[in-house]
């Protein structure tokens, strides 16, 4: 199997802050990744780190089989960055942004025409596409973005945050986006908070959490690590639900305040139901409501990346 990205125990440290202690991270060739982690994770760290954009301390890390401290040169001439690191100039159109990184890109002025007009077509750009950029929507943005980071495609493209603050309809249409370029052979380091957005376009998908990669594997993979199904328990009462956050010893438990809700994974035995709703009982934290629902890539996230029910108190 051939792999586009190859980390292994990578380590980077701010001063005395330690951001990754040794990450091992395999993406193959042609895939899509999903690279998950809460805030401060060290998510964008570890995608500067491959894109040659800053140092690492230790460990090793190649792009296309180039190493990204020692040949960085030519690891920059397989890479694309897209996202917060859009490039679109706003006093230029479509057509314009494109044929200057064509330009740009050393393609001859009739092959900068030709790729043009083809992206324009391929990212749904047509109607907009001899208007400033300045004045489009989100969405339209986005699309001129990918757009740009295609027009000598990449190895790899790193995608980061694609869809955050966009409705859902133009949310879809970046999404059908990254899909079809994802089909022509691209391989895509996505970064991203928003599970749904991993669940949707991720092959794999790779949880960073405390400088640490935590799980890796399908989202369907991941979903099954989160074993049996979630109990949803709803509290009336702040004094009920605090009693229940102490009563209930479960690993990846999780709970929010707001709601006053917990949920507690399962392995969806009847005794298991039984004794939870015994123990809840026993400690006067019985439930208003309780539910029941199979566990989404939210709930692997939060078991995986879960504060101690300590922190949660
Ligand atoms: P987010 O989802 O919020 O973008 P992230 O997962 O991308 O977070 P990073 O930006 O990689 O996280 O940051 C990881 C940690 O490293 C954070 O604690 C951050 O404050 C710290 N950090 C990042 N860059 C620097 C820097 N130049 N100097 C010092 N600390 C830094």
């Amino acid at each position: 199997m051939a792999y586009t990205v190859e980390v292994a125990g990578l380590t980077k440290s701010y001063g005395s802050t330690k951001v990754l202690r040794g990450v091992d991270l395999a993406i193959e060739t042609g895939s899509v990744h999903g690279l998950l982690g809460a805030n401060g994770a060290g998510k964008t760290t570890l995608v500067r780190i491959l894109a040659t954009l800053i140092g690492y301390d230790g460990g090793s890390a190649r792009v296309a089989g180039h190493d990204v401290a020692r040949e960085a040169r030519a690891v920059r001439g397989q890479i694309s960055l897209t996202g917060q690191y859009a490039a679109v100039d706003e006093m230029l159109t479509t057509r314009e942004n494109l044929s200057m990184v064509a330009r740009l890109r050393r393609l001859s002025r009739v092959e900068s025409a030709a790729r043009t007009d083809e992206l324009i077509a391929r990212f749904d750009l047509a109607a907009i596409a001899d208007r400033r950029a300045g004045t489009y929507s989100g969405g339209q943005r986005r699309r001129l973005d990918l757009a740009m980071s295609m027009v000598v495609p990449p190895t790899l493209l790193f995608l980061d945050e694609p869809t955050t603050g966009l409705d859902p309809r133009s949310r879809d249409q970046v999404w059908a986006t990254v899909r079809e370029l994802a089909g022509t052979g691209v391989t895509v380091l996505l970064t991203t908070q928003y599970l749904e957005e991993a669940d949707q376009l991720a092959d794999r998908i790779s949880v960073l959490d405390g400088g640490r990669i935590v799980a890796e594997g399908s989202p369907e993979e991941l979903k099954t690590q989160v074993a049996g199904d979630v109990v949803r328990l709803t509290y009336g009462d702040a004094a009920g639900y605090e009693a229940a956050l102490a009563a209930v010893r479960t690993p990846g438990v999780t709970a929010d305040p707001v709601l006053l809700t917990v949920d507690v994974p399962t392995d969806s035995a009847p005794d298991s139901l039984r004794t939870l709703l015994d123990t809840l009982a026993a400690a006067d934290a019985s439930p208003r409501r309780v539910g029941m629902h199979a566990p989404s890539l939210d709930d692997v996230f939060l078991t995986l990346t879960a504060p101690t029910q300590e922190a949660l108190r």
